[in-house]
């Protein structure tokens, strides 16, 4: 009994151990898409504002960056943020995180960079927020999936409305004819 105790324990854990690596895998697949959907979004903008530089060119006029690229400049920024949010994700998904003094690759629980060798914090409140942020995120889904669910409700009375006043309305020909 005890044996099987053992056994089925153990094969559970190897169990959670898989389904978690697939899933971390599923997660980080996931992220590196993200990524690269904002680096050829990047890229569009480079082309973008190239090409208006080109166009102030022939018309023999200044370029004031502030005015003419300015769209295009915040939302590369934007982008690229986003980008960074991505491979500090997909390093937490490694237990990996960013030395802040050399930026190399460290692992999460180290005290000291094996690159530059700078003392690390120990970032206990980092992962509070990031769970607070994971809920927000999903209290926002929850919000917007119920106005959705509100908003057919209000299409269908409407549509409901609509029907009846048309039936009305008919009658109303059916016995002016009349
Ligand atoms: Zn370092």
């Amino acid at each position: 009994m005890d044996f099987l105790n053992k056994l089925t324990k153990k094969a559970k854990e190897t169990y959670e151990g898989a389904s978690k690596k697939t899933g971390e895998l599923a997660k980080e697949a996931k992220l590196r898409m993200k990524m690269s959907e904002n680096k050829s979004e990047i890229n569009d903008l480079y082309q973008e504002i190239g090409k208006k530089v080109y166009e102030k060119h022939t018309l023999s006029e200044e370029i004031n960056i502030k005015i003419d690229l300015e769209e295009e400049c915040t939302k590369i920024d934007v982008l690229s943020a986003e980008i960074e949010t991505c491979l500090n994700q997909i390093r937490e998904l490694k237990d990996k995180k960013q030395c802040p003094k050399c930026f190399n690759e460290i692992d999460l629980n180290a005290k000291f960079c094996n690159h530059c060798g700078a003392k690390q914090e120990v970032e206990v409140a980092r992962e509070v927020e990031v769970i607070q942020q994971d809920s927000t995120l999903e209290q926002a889904q929850n919000d917007i999936n119920k106005n959705i669910e509100q908003k057919e409700v209000n299409e269908e009375i409407k549509t409901d409305m609509k029907v009846s006043k048309d039936e009305t309305q008919s009658n109303n020909d059916e016995s002016q004819n009349n």
